[in-house]
C-alpha cells in the first residue's frame, strides 16, 4: 500500500520572516513529507511588507530546502489545510508567554477539525528573545538587524525603511 503524504502546515505573518522562523522552518521541515509556509491575509494589523513581499522573502531564503513551499491564505487555518490535505499544523513556541494563546488555538482548531493536530516545537535558545515585531522596532529606528534576520531580508528591510522615510506607503 502507497504511503500517504504526510503534509504539515506553518502558518504565521512572517513580517518579516526572521532567523528563529527560519530555524523553525529547517527542523519542521525535515518532520513531513511536504511542508508549505503560510502568510495569513490579516487584515487588523498594519504589516511593515504586504503579503506578496513576505511570500517572495520566504521563498528566497528556503529556496534550497526543497520539500518546503510557500504559499499565503485568508480564512480560517483548519479550511485552508484541508484543502491542502495538510494534516499538522506547526507552531514555534519561545516562552510561556507563546503558551496560553497557542494552546487555545490549537484547541479551538482540532475540535473544527479532528484530523489536523498541532506540534509545538520550542525555539533554538538563540532564538527565544527574537519576534519579528522588535526587529521592526530596531530597523525603524535605523539599528543593525543583520543578527535576527537572513541577509537576503536584511536588504529588503533596508530598502523598505527607506522607501517609507521618502514618503512611500505601504498597502
Ligand atoms: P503570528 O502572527 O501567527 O504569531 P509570527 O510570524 O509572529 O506569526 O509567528 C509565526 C510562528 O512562529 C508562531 O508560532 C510563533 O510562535 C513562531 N515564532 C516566532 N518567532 C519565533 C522564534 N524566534 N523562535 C521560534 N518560533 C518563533
Amino acid at each position: 500500500m502507497e504511503k500517504e503524504m504526510k503534509i504539515g502546515i506553518y502558518p504565521g505573518s512572517f513580517d518579516p520572516v526572521t532567523k528563529g522562523h527560519l530555524d523553525i522552518i529547517e527542523r519542521s521541515s525535515k518532520m513531513v513529507d511536504k511542508l508549505i509556509v503560510a502568510v495569513l491575509k490579516n487584515s487588523s494589523k498594519s504589516p511593515l511588507f504586504t503579503v506578496e513581499e513576505r511570500v517572495s522573502m520566504l521563498k528566497e531564503i528556503t529556496k534550497d530546502i526543497p520539500n518546503v513551499e510557500i504559499d499565503s491564505f485568508s480564512g480560517l487555518l483548519v479550511d485552508f489545510a484541508e484543502a491542502n490535505n495538510a494534516t499538522i499544523i506547526v507552531r514555534g513556541l519561545r516562552a510561556v508567554t507563546d503558551f496560553e494563546y497557542e494552546l487555545q488555538m490549537s484547541q479551538t482548531n482540532r475540535i473544527m477539525d479532528e484530523n489536523v493536530d498541532t506540534i509545538f516545537l520550542t525555539t533554538s535558545l538563540e532564538y527565544a528573545y527574537l519576534s519579528s515585531s522588535t526587529v521592526k522596532e530596531v530597523a525603524i529606528y535605523g539599528g543593525d538587524v543583520s543578527k535576527f534576520v537572513p541577509s537576503y531580508v536584511v536588504d529588503k528591510i533596508k530598502d523598505k525603511i527607506n522607501a517609507l522615510n521618502n514618503g512611500g506607503h505601504n498597502e
